[in-house]
């Protein structure tokens, strides 16, 4: 930081902000953790001043030695980790990952003649005729996804994201009663609207997914399973999800965000099985331009992190955490989406407490709790300010928080909900006050300090 502040004081300064900041407060955004310093010593170097376009032993520059063997140890850890066929670490993001796996579908399951001429040259090449015909001939491949409400995520097909723009788009929901995923529901849209791709993964679902199911269901009528397993990665690397809940067996390609529940550096990554390799690490230059060579460092490093038992324990933790969590809140009688959760999240219905979920956010970080608000099934209030709170426990698990712990983050949870009050007329103000903020944060502070 003496570095940095030498140059630009401020940007010193915001940095140490943050780290007192996530020090302090109690971090339950369900997709957020703390990296090891192993992970951001391996992404702050000079790496991130190479240019490596293309893929292991057949770049678009010279020089390329150190990163090949970087991304070679990436990718082998990958394919350990998580049992695959085959690991692609370049994507810079969740969002990137879901487009280079669309992509390799899009050019392996679909003759396009556009498409064909497209991938021959350098994106930067195509004509605006050349993007009409792709948008033609692609604009017909249908995606089946997660709605947004139900806990998907706005690049499974959600209209304003391109994702729903490339396809034809529909999705499936969950049922009204139990909030959980109705298999015979997603057969059936599935079996209507046949779609090239079938999407299964979520942001804001607290419970598991059988992906056996899924895949029948796309045999059945020919589609490919994608998995974005974003959200839970760190729970299949940690073999807290098998069987029927581990994705990778079962699904053709599955995307994957690094910095979620696996702990790594902000990135993404996809893994797929032998017959779309080819497909997916054309990545670059299809849709990603230059790779980052330190964030590939850094995955390597996460990923050798997450083969370890320690993160087993780890990723067990998380969920018996989130176990202990959500019956912390539910003997307060605080309302959880499905009753409960089976996975690193819960989503707390605050519309009983005639708050949205902006004001409970709002309230709540008042109190020194970080959460994120979150639609909930059939939203009345919209994606904007929500009738929900997500909370998740990687973060704090990471700490070290326990079991014990999070009874005390749900009391904390509640007094913000219970002494919240909505100002009439408003779905953003509210009033809380001021006294019991900050006496709420010295609470959620003083929880913290055994765990720096
Ligand atoms: N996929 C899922 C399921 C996610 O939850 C997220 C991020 O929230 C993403 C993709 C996008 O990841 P990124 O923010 O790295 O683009």
């Amino acid at each position: 930081l003496e570095v940095i502040g030498a140059v630009e004081p401020r940007v010193a300064a915001a940095i140490r902000a943050e780290l007192a900041d996530q020090r302090a407060a109690l971090k339950l955004i369900a997709s957020e953790n703390y990296a090891s310093p192993a992970v951001l010593l391996a992404m702050g170097n000079w790496l991130s001043d190479k240019y490596a376009e293309g893929t292991i032993a057949r770049r678009f520059y010279a020089g390329c030695a150190n990163v090949d063997t970087l991304e070679t140890i990436a990718a082998e850890h990958a394919r350990t980790v998580f049992g695959a066929a085959h690991a692609y670490v370049q994507p810079h993001s969740g969002i990137d990952a879901n487009l280079v796996a669309f992509w390799a579908v899009l050019a392996d399951r679909v003759e396009t003649p556009a498409l064909e001429r497209a991938q021959a040259r350098h994106v930067n090449d195509l004509t605006d005729e050349d993007w009409a015909a792709l948008r033609r001939e692609l604009g017909e491949q249908r995606l089946l996804g997660m709605s947004l409400d139900a806990g998907g995520h706005l690049t499974h097909g959600f209209r304003p994201n391109i994702s729903g723009k490339m396809f034809d788009q529909r999705s499936y929901g969950v049922d009204p009663a139990t909030g959980l995923i109705d298999y015979a529901m997603v057969r059936d849209i599935a079996r209507e609207f046949r779609p090239l791709i079938l999407l299964a993964g979520y942001s804001a679902y607290p419970r598991l997914i059988n992906f056996a199911t899924m895949r029948e269901i796309a045999d059945e009528v020919g589609a490919v399973l994608m998995v974005d397993m974003a959200h839970f990665a760190g729970l299949v690397a940690g073999k807290v999800l098998v069987g029927d809940h581990d994705p990778v067996p079962h699904a053709h390609i599955v995307s994957t965000t690094t910095h979620k529940t696996l702990r790594g550096p902000r990135g993404g990554m996809v893994l797929c099985q032998p017959e779309l390799a080819e497909q997916v690490d054309r990545g670059c230059p299809m849709v990603l331009g230059g790779p980052l060579p330190h964030v590939i460092a850094a995955k390597a490093v996460a990923l050798a992190e997450a083969g370890t038992p320690a993160f087993r324990d780890y990723a067990r933790q998380v969920v018996d955490n989130a176990a202990a969590l959500a019956d912390g809140l539910l003997r307060r009688s605080v309302a959880l989406v499905t009753g409960g959760t089976s996975n690193h999240l819960a989503l707390i219905d605050v519309s009983i407490y005639g708050l949205t979920g902006r004001q409970a956010e709002a309230a709540l970080l008042d109190a020194g709790i970080v959460t994120n608000r979150n639609a909930i099934p059939r939203d009345p209030n919209g994606a904007w300010y929500t009738s929900g709170i997500r909370v998740g426990t990687p973060a704090l698990t990471t700490r070290g928080l326990g079991t014990g712990e999070m009874d005390q983050v749900a009391d904390l949870i509640h007094t913000v909900l219970t002494h919240t009050q909505p100002t009439a007329g408003s779905k953003a103000r509210y009033t809380l006050d001021a006294a019991l903020a900050a006496k709420l944060s010295q609470s959620a502070a003083d929880l913290l300090a055994p765990f720096p």
